[in-house]
């Protein structure tokens, strides 16, 4: 049984084809790992899991609630993500970053000790030592101090469905990894799908159960982890 099941999807702009048929399943609890080059298609598809986007046709069913057309069924709250364009404000502290929903909009004052309080928690749990005071201005952190509280802030909500984890470890020191990883496996094993997109083939590797390979909006490869090498 799928967590999701992606069947058929083609998403074109005018005249481009960004997608020609992308077909995708990642189980509950399993680290998928998508990789391909700069245009092939990781953005536009990542954009209607979320549902951001609408394909153009093709289907996206989570958990097997499905839609029979072009629609997604994620509900709100299914799908979390961590971008690669980190979509913190610079301008507002951590705490009031982690207040921000993803329309970024401050959510009322009620849930904001809330929402401070689960960043620290979940700051202190995935990255023991971080050393990232709450108060400080996000644009006044180093670029791995804010992949950090981007990731930590997809980790805040109720646990997820899916979580999209886009290039999470670009600017990451070797200690923040580590930690990072050992904590998606601790959520696998608790039965969140992980959606690893990263150009870091070895990590990627390393890291998933599953590997898939989009090339130029089209599946190319989907296997075992363990059956794959660098050179395929
Ligand atoms: P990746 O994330 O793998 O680099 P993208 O999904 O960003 O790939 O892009 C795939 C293709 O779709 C590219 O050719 C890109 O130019 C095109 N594309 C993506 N988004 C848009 C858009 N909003 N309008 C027009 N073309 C787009
Ligand atoms: P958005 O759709 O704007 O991204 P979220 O996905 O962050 O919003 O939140 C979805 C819903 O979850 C909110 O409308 C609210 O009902 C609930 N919610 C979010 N954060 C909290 C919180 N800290 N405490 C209680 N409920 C929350």
């Amino acid at each position: 049984p799928s967590r999701i099941r992606v069947r058929g999807i083609v998403k074109e702009y005018g005249v481009t084809r960004a997608l020609r048929g992308v077909d995708l399943d990642v189980a509950a609890g399993e680290i998928h790992g998508l990789v391909g080059h700069n245009g092939a298609g990781k953005s536009t598809l990542m954009r209607i899991l979320t549902g951001i986007e609408q394909p153009t046709s093709g289907t996206v069913e989570f958990d097997g609630d499905g839609a029979a057309t072009a629609a997604t069924s994620a509900r709100p709250g299914d799908v979390r993500m961590a971008y690669q364009e980190l979509s913190l404000a610079p301008d507002l502290t951590v705490a009031e970053n982690a207040s921000l929903s993803d329309a970024r909009r401050l959510r009322p004052l009620r849930w904001r000790a809330q929402a401070e309080r689960r960043i620290a928690e979940v700051l202190d749990t995935v990255f023991p030592g971080h050393g990232i005071e709450l108060s400080r201005y996000v644009g006044e952190l180093s670029m791995a101090e804010r992949q950090v509280v981007e990731i930590s802030r997809a980790l805040c909500s109720d646990e997820p469905r899916l979580l999209i984890l886009d290039e999470p470890t670009e600017s990451l020191g070797v200690d923040a990894m580590r930690q990072m990883y050992a904590h998606l496996h601790v959520l696998a094993a608790r039965g969140v799908s992980i959606l690893l997109i990263s150009h870091r083939m070895n990590e990627v590797l390393e890291h998933s159960d599953r590997i898939s390979v989009l090339k130029d909006g089209a599946t190319v490869l989907t296997a075992d982890a363990g059956d794959v090498t660098e050179d395929d």
